[in-house]
């Protein structure tokens, strides 16, 4: 069944031309493959084999590893309106090269370009923001407690900072790990996904433009588990921040422990979104399958258990298919494309085995639920918008984080329950609701369990705003004041 119009896909992507120029980043050089191991990097557009992209070895980690140790000194002393003078020079270097570089998003990962844009934009101001927030590390003076006494707290740069960035923002994750290191004054070595390379390799060469001293970040990729296991082992490395799935978060969390290493986990969510029976159903609508659509729904805080009030859910559930069905799917590349393909072929078969699952528990599919076929693009990782409804929690999609464009869709009767079901699962990172009513916003904003709660709208993060988790979403945010906070310690002085 292919329920979404398919948009024909005539775009210039061809295997022979690389897209990016593949290479590490290692103490302000530009390592290409050589002898080294490599993997291909495949266009989910087209499957085409786009790129090959060289596997650090243990010698190029441990040079990252020593560039990260012996420029801290020399980069924390640096003042701190001087390294936001580069942050500030690379993010107008982002803007100005956003075409190219949104390109490169859109070839490597799929999404559209306006997307894609949108995300060079958002690095941007990340960057502008930790520039801003690093002159901003304050620390304090204690009341004396007896004459001649001083006691000072001040704020200090944890040390080298290791990132690990996924595939989904392919620009912003590497620009969120990376800023909040540089403004807090650490070095930082950050391993984006090896599935999108390009779009991170051209941030480093933003900052790297922008006059940032060499060795104070490194690009590194590689197997993830050797390299993440190697970096968090090295006792150069302070602080972790990892953005990816739960059961990831859990093993590098233990590996940080056995150095006591700061960490900053950003991992999967679930979110529910209420929707009571106030509101005007046709606009939460138009604003819900954007929302869900966005990056296939390939979105940590993508909504995705919608919780409809009874008297609205019939018709909720009808307008969500039919504007479903409707969405364009194809090339990201390709003008008027709404949706792109999927990141890879891991993702539509995981699709295919939660809807089958769906299926047998007795859920009801309205639109979608298969792949999606694209002119021109028979090999790419395109997905149905699919919408289902009457979904039991026994199924594993009312469970497991989808991480794919599959709006879930079940009914509510009273408020108690729709908070109990909202807040049933492990994880709490992003939850929505739409009502008019100012007491159920009140008790929402009080009862919700999560990091991140947009009422009447979606639109909950922007670079000033902490973005992070509870419960088994992770711990520690990035962005706002606390993104600074991640990557500075405490430190107490009494002088006498
Ligand atoms: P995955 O868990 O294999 O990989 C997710 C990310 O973690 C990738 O970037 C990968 O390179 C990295 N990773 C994996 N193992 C690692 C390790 N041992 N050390 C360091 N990094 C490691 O899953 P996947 O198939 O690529 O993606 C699917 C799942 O990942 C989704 O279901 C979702 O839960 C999660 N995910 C979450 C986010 C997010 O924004 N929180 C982003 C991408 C993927």
């Amino acid at each position: 069944m292919q329920s979404s119009k398919a948009t024909s896909g005539l775009a210039p992507v061809s295997g022979a031309e690389p897209y990016a120029d593949l290479k590490l980043f290692i103490a302000g050089e530009w390592v290409a493959k050589g002898s080294r191991k490599s993997q291909p990097v495949v266009s989910p557009a087209t499957g085409e084999v786009i790129g090959e992209l060289p596997h650090a070895s243990t010698e190029d980690l441990d040079r990252a590893l020593e560039a990260a140790r012996d420029n801290f000194p020399k980069w924390r002393a640096l003042a701190p309106h001087e390294r936001g003078r580069i942050l500030r020079k690379a993010a107008d270097l982002l803007r100005e090269r956003t075409e190219r570089i949104a390109r490169i998003a859109t070839i490597e990962e799929g999404k559209t370009l306006a997307e894609a844009r949108w995300e060079v934009g958002l690095s941007a101001e990340i960057f502008e923001w930790y520039a801003e927030e690093g002159r901003r590390a304050y620390g304090r003076v204690l009341p004396q407690r007896a004459s001649g006494v001083r006691m000072t707290v001040v704020k200090e740069p944890v040390g080298p900072v290791a990132g690990f960035a996924p595939w989904n923002f392919p620009i912003g994750n590497p620009a969120r790990k990376i800023g909040a290191a540089l403004g807090a004054g650490c070095t930082c070595i950050v391993k984006p996904a090896e599935e999108t390379p390009g779009s991170a390799l051209e941030v480093a060469r933003a900052l790297e433009d922008a006059g940032l001293p060499k060795g104070v970040l490194s690009v590194v990729f590689g197997v993830p588990a050797f390299v993440s296991t190697h970096l968090i082992s090295s006792p150069v490395i302070r602080a972790i921040s990892f953005t990816g799935s739960v059961p990831v978060g859990k093993q590098l969390m233990k590996l940080a422990a056995e150095g006591m290493k700061r960490t900053t986990m950003e991992l999967g969510g679930h979110g529910p979104v209420l929707v009571f029976d106030d509101v005007d159903v046709d606009q939460v609508l138009d604003l819900s399958v954007a929302a869900k659509y966005r990056n296939a729904g390939q979105v940590c805080v993508s909504p995705t258990r919608y919780y409809v009030h009874e008297r609205i859910y019939d018709r909720f559930v009808e307008g969500f298919a039919a504007r479903a069905k409707a969405w364009r799917v194809g090339d990201g590349l390709v003008e008027g494309t709404q949706m792109g393909p999927m990141a890879n072929p891991r993702r539509t078969a995981a699709m295919d085995m939660f809807i089958a699952d769906a299926r047998s528990h007795g859920g009801k599919v309205h639109a979608g639920g298969t792949p999606a076929k694209v002119e021109g693009r028979p090999n790419g990782f395109y997905y149905s918008p699919t919408v289902l409804s009457d979904v039991p929690n026994s199924a594993r999609i009312m469970n497991e984080e989808p991480f794919g464009p599959v709006a879930i869709i079940n009914p509510f009767s009273d408020f108690d329950s729709a908070i109990r079901e909202a807040n049933r699962l492990p994880y709490g990172l992003a939850a929505y609701a739409f009502t008019r009513s100012a007491k159920t916003v009140n008790l929402l904003g009080e009862q919700l369990e999560a990091g991140m709660i947009g009422i009447n709208s979606y639109q909950i993060s922007v670079p000033e705003s902490p973005f992070g988790g509870v419960k088994e979403s992770g711990h520690g945010s990035e962005e706002g004041i606390e993104g600074l906070e991640a990557c500075l310690v405490t430190k107490f002085i009494t002088e006498s």
